[in-house]
């Protein structure tokens, strides 16, 4: 799978997998055939993840072609990610955590050989170096082989989580603070306390048709102990009255202009906001590129509506005195940017389908999912 920089790709790429391999996705959806079959799958998260298409575009064309409960798996994941978004908005210290353990583990293991030999793909786990170069290669791994990676890393070569996730952030082209940091807790136990995520030969054989050979995991290992809870953060996430002739910041990792519920408004500019440096997590050349290409084609669509626009850096936020609106960046660099430079003259303006969803993101996710039909009824 090469990933096309751009929305049009994106959205040719979302309406062939609907009409193509939409009805098998249920059946087939768990297989990881290799990076050069994945038409089992969407791999829509590059855009996704980046606002490009938005979630509830994807499951309007999908309920186009099938009835809900026909595409009901599909459905839940597409909202799994909305879920994972809404948990850590409410509990946003699990990323700051999360980035101070990072920093001290960081430099522990700087001249680890296990830890070295693991981000270079040469330990004694064929599928799992195999894997590392898929990730660096392709920018992108199946969900199951995220879930076995992640699983290998932590109980097999013993490594922190933490160090893992910040291994698929730099490569991962849909890198996303909640969808990988809470994904990485899980797998070791932390997310629900004591329940991890072993990954077993048979289970890596059957659902890679057997593509690999002397898989020796350790498959008794217990859940990583953590003895930290997080109560929910009382936060406000309604949009103010929005004056006209403002500006307005989109960024990076949130491009969802289109779907914004405020493009009707008469923006006086829109600054496309790019974040190279000023990152706790140092991302790989290919990932910068890749987001640096999305900014552009966002800038070109936004040109053809006659809106003014430009690219800078979030740096150049420090100068801005102004109030300015910006489509909300949710928990993660972004925002921690704007925070640790306290930028009080941005006014955030949230999207619909995340207001009313994170309500329900305060327990499990299978408390989320009953919620499903009511969100969907609400938006469709
Ligand atoms: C350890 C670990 C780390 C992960 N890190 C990330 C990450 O950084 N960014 C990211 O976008 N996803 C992450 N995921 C979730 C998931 O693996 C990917 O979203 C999925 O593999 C994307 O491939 P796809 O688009 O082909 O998915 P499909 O199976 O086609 O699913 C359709 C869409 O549903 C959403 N989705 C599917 N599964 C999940 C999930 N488990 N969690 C959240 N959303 C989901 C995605 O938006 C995806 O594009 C991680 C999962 C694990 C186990």
């Amino acid at each position: 799978m090469i990933f096309g920089a751009s929305r049009a790709k994106a959205v040719d790429q979302l309406n062939n997998f609907i009409e193509q391999n939409l009805i098998d996705y249920s059946k087939l959806r768990n297989f990881d055939f290799g990076s050069g079959n994945r038409s089992n799958v969407s791999c829509l998260s590059p855009f996704i993840a980046h606002g490009i298409i938005n979630e509830l575009e994807v499951i309007d064309k999908s309920l186009k072609k099938f009835s809900f409960a026909k595409n009901e798996k599909f459905i839940q994941e597409v909202l799994w990610r909305v879920y994972w978004k809404g948990w850590l908005e409410l509990r946003p210290n699990v990323w700051s955590d999360y980035l101070m353990e990072l920093e001290k583990i960081r430099n522990d293991f700087k001249n680890d050989q296990n830890y070295q030999d693991a981000v270079h793909g040469k330990t004694n786990v064929d599928c799992f170096n195999q894997w590392v170069f898929e990730l660096k290669d392709k920018n992108y791994l199946h969900n199951h082989a995220r879930m076995w990676f992640a699983s290998i890393w932590i109980f097999t070569l013993k490594l922190p989580w933490q160090l893992g996730a910040e291994f698929f952030m730099q490569h991962l082209y849909d890198g996303d603070a909640a969808s990988n940091t809470l994904g990485w807790r899980w797998v070791a136990g932390v997310q629900t306390q004591g329940k991890h995520y072993l990954a077993s030969e048979w289970n890596i054989k059957k659902f890679t048709n057997d593509r690999f050979q002397n898989i020796k995991l350790n498959e008794s290992a217990t859940p990583i102990f953590s003895d930290k809870t997080y109560s929910i953060s009382k936060k406000d996430f309604s949009t103010s009255e929005i004056l006209e002739d403002k500006t307005l910041l989109i960024f990076e990792n949130n491009m969802s202009f289109e779907f914004s519920d405020f493009k009707e408004n008469k923006f006086k500019k829109i600054l496309l906001v790019s974040n190279e440096i000023n990152r706790k997590i140092k991302l790989s050349g290919k990932v910068l590129k890749f987001k640096a290409n999305l900014l552009e084609d966002q800038k070109i669509r936004l040109e053809e509506k006659s809106i003014n626009c430009k690219i800078i850096n979030i740096d150049d936020l420090k100068n801005i005195t102004e109030e300015i609106y910006a489509l909300y960046p949710n928990v993660g660099e972004n925002l921690g940017f704007i925070q640790n430079n306290q930028l009080k003259n941005i006014k955030f303006l949230y999207r619909k389908l995340d207001q009313f969803s994170w309500q329900y993101c305060n327990k499990g996710f299978f408390n989320f999912k009953k919620y499903i039909p009511k969100i969907i009824a609400k938006f469709n």
